[in-house]
């Protein structure tokens, strides 16, 4: 069996992006006992990515979940770079820099022409199309999607998403490396949204219309999805989380891809980011976020 294929064989994890997810993914993988290489272009994103992952463990340690050896253990098992030289002799390569099809195909690009293993290239990407990153590839079958979830440590879910040429040995590699992390995989063919996004946006896409036609407030259409649905928290508050100005560009291109009426953005939507009110990083979105008390006020659709 090749490098590439065989789950055994996995011995180095290679992160590209330090910033929100990249930490996040490196962690997980280090406290599996992978060995990770985490490379970011910029030296600031690096030292805050590595900052994020040591205040993570320190608040695991806090809540009793983890012990000052397993941290000491998991922060020795990553090593920092800037050079791409040194992550590209992983055996598996997790890509999550900026959200751009050109510097995704870059990065894959420069990796192959670096590397001398026959790794996996897992890409982050939570929209952009596999296969047509795999393009830039020379060998696209061994080119796969690994979807984590914000923040990276605590959510459960990887999705895995399988492009035109994605091999199922490359399918089995990274189901076998999500199992090592002890994440919950699903295999999710390469469509726009894929299934999280796509269930996630329609709901809510659909909350923001029953706002409009007043059928209930933002705090009441979110509590009928906490309560009755055991959501942990309701559509609209968590727009507000994701951010207005995110979830409206998912909303456009689900709607231009897939062609459906479900993913047509609301006004409401497009008001409140023309605005400037993108939820809780500028204190307002569907609900008041500057209020000093742990009780946010729900907008109206009508303000
Ligand atoms: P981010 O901006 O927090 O981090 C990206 C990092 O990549 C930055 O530190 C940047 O300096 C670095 N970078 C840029 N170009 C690089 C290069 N050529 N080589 C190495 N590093 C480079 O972004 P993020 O939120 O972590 O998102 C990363 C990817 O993960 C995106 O594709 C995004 O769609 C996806 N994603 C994000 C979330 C989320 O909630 N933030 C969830 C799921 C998936």
């Amino acid at each position: 069996m090749k490098t590439g294929s065989d789950p055994q064989t996995i011995k180095t994890v290679g992160v590209i992006g330090a910033g929100t997810m990249g930490h996040g993914i490196a962690q997980v993988a280090a406290a599996a006992g992978y060995r990770v290489l985490l490379r970011d272009i910029d030296r600031d994103s690096l030292a805050r990515g590595i900052q994020s992952i040591e205040r993570n463990l320190a608040r695991d340690i806090q809540l009793g979940k983890l012990t000052e050896a397993d941290r000491d253990s998991t922060l020795q098992h990553i090593r920092g770079s800037t050079h791409l030289e040194e992550v590209a002799n992983s055996e598996l390569i997790i890509e999550a820099a900026p959200e751009r099809l050109e510097l995704k195909q870059e990065i894959l690009r420069e990796v192959e022409t670096h590397s001398s293993n026959d790794f996996v290239f897992a890409t982050n990407t939570s929209s952009l199309s596999i296969t047509e990153i795999a393009k830039a590839s020379a060998r696209p079958a061994q080119v796969v999607g690994m979807h984590f979830f914000n923040p990276v440590h605590l959510m459960r879910l990887v999705e895995i998403v399988v492009g035109k040429a994605t091999s199922d040995d490359t399918v089995a590699v990274v189901s076998e490396v999500s199992r090592r992390l002890r994440k919950e995989a699903i295999v999710v063919r390469d469509v726009p949204g894929f299934a999280s996004s796509r269930l996630g946006v329609a709901l809510g896409l659909e909350a923001m219309r029953m706002l409009e036609q007043g059928v209930a407030t933002a705090k009441d259409i979110d509590t009928a999805m906490e309560l009755g649905y055991n959501h942990p928290m309701g559509p609209l508050k968590l727009t507000d989380h994701v951010g207005l100005d995110i979830r409206l560009n998912i909303a456009e291109y689900l709607y231009r891809e897939l062609g459906s009426e479900t993913f047509r953005p609301p006004e409401v939507l497009r008001r409140l980011v023309k605005e400037g009110k993108l939820g809780k990083k500028t204190g307002e979105g569907f609900y008041d976020w500057s209020s000093t008390s742990n009780q946010q006020t729900a907008i109206s659709s009508q303000q």
